[in-house]
């Protein structure tokens, strides 16, 4: 079974084509410049077939897009697969489901009406999901599309977890409310972390921490997220590249007042100039931050001491909000890949049982456990992969 994956922004696609069953990868690649002019990636994994690095290629609409995709996936030469045939079925990525989806689904008309309204609370990515959507339509008719939503994972959170200390009216009636981000790759990574345990999910309190450019934090109980720290937006919670994060709403008006300053020249401010780039003043990378903190730049490692100090104020949050805590997992571009922070964030909680190893955490991009023997709370650096969740959600959808 073969599952093309699309995450389409408004002026680019990315995908890739997996094997569900297997895991086993096709190709992958992306789009960009839709609309403007065009330029092709294509990485086929099989060996023999040579790929196309940023190529031109004429891309007026989405449409065009998604063609040049499926004529590369299908090319006699240089494609993966004989025939558009050997494509199942489609799954795309949706950044917001609200509370109309609380997990993947087929795509019908009404589901496309569903996502439409759901459009005012994420104004940015969502067109653009439904955009790629219709344009897969087009070009594959008859093909099985699903929807996986970025928020359906945190659906389950209780009520307590999820409003907001406002006026009711605002969530009754205009759904403002905690809705949490990354909900395909805490899922993903908190799956593998009780295949890794060899436990069932529901025997199982995980806090799953996903950093990288955007980083969230989720407290998954028996297989379901109870708590996370992204809100009504990706701005809220940690502090991040070069967003916020939580912030005292009183600075917004003070800010504002001072600098005359809308709304949206603050919002700008606060999503694209804030972050560990508006403390350092060096970069949104965390690895540039490590390279100026080395070299003395005090400002950078303050913004990286900032950001470990959220995660871990996070962890203890979670653990108390569950009543305790069996594993913590490292997930995404940082979680992933910085010995030292993750080594930053879990000392220190040696009072709750996490003991980390300093040895086995000196590893990068694989399934590993880092925390020590005698850990009662394990640590683990699980590689989060969404593409490979939104295809065997896709395949589970379609095998009905
Ligand atoms: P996105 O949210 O864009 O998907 P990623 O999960 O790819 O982000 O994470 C990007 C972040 O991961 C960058 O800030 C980058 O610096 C960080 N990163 C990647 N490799 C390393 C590394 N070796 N050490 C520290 N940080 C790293």
């Amino acid at each position: 079974m073969n599952i093309l994956v699309i995450n389409a922004g408004s002026s680019s696609l990315k995908y890739q084509l997996l094997n569900p069953e297997t895991g086993d990868l096709l190709a992958k690649g992306l789009c960009e410049r839709i609309g403007i002019d065009g330029k092709f990636t294509y990485k086929p994994q099989v060996d023999g077939k040579e790929k196309l690095d940023a190529v031109d290629v004429a891309m007026p609409t989405h449409s065009e897009a998604i063609q040049t995709v499926l004529d590369a996936l299908v090319d006699p030469k240089n494609g993966v697969i004989g025939s558009m045939k050997e494509i199942d079925a489609v799954g795309h990525r949706v950044v917001h489901g609200g509370e109309a989806f609380n997990q993947s689904v087929l795509i019908t008309d009404e589901v496309m009406q569903a996502l439409e309204d759901c459009i005012p609370l994420a104004p940015l990515h969502n067109p653009a999901n439904i955009t790629g959507i219709k344009a897969c339509q087009a070009c594959m008719p008859g093909v099985p599309m699903v929807g996986v939503f970025d928020t359906a994972f945190h659906q389950t959170m209780p009520a307590k977890a999820y409003m907001y200390a406002l006026p009711y009216e605002y969530y009754e009636n205009d759904k403002v409310r905690r809705y949490g981000f990354h909900g395909t790759s805490h899922k993903y990574v908190a799956a593998r972390a009780a295949a890794m345990l060899g436990k069932k999910p529901e025997e199982l309190k995980l806090i799953s921490c996903h950093l990288g450019n955007g980083s969230s934090v989720t407290a998954v109980d028996g297989g379901k997220s109870v708590d996370t720290s992204m809100g009504f937006t990706p701005l809220a919670g940690l502090p991040m590249g070069t967003r916020s994060g939580d912030l005292d709403a009183g600075i917004l008006q003070y800010v504002m007042n001072k600098y005359n300053m809308s709304i949206d020249e603050m919002l700008n401010v606060l999503n694209k100039k804030s972050g560990v780039q508006g403390v350092s003043g060096v970069s949104s990378d965390f690895r540039d931050l490590e390279n100026a903190h080395k070299e003395g730049n005090e400002r950078a490692g303050l913004a990286v001491d900032m950001f470990n100090y959220g995660v871990k104020k996070l962890i203890g949050a979670y653990a108390a909000a569950m009543g305790g805590v069996d594993a913590i997992i490292f997930t995404a571009g940082v979680g992933e890949n910085s010995v030292s922070q993750r080594l930053d964030i879990a000392s220190g909680l040696e009072f709750m049982g996490v003991k980390m190893d300093a040895e086995a955490n000196n590893v990068r991009g694989k399934e590993a456990v880092i925390s020590a023997a005698d850990s009662t709370v394990k640590v683990l650096l699980i590689p989060t992969n969404e593409e490979l969740m939104i295809a065997m959600d896709t395949a589970a959808i379609v095998k009905g």
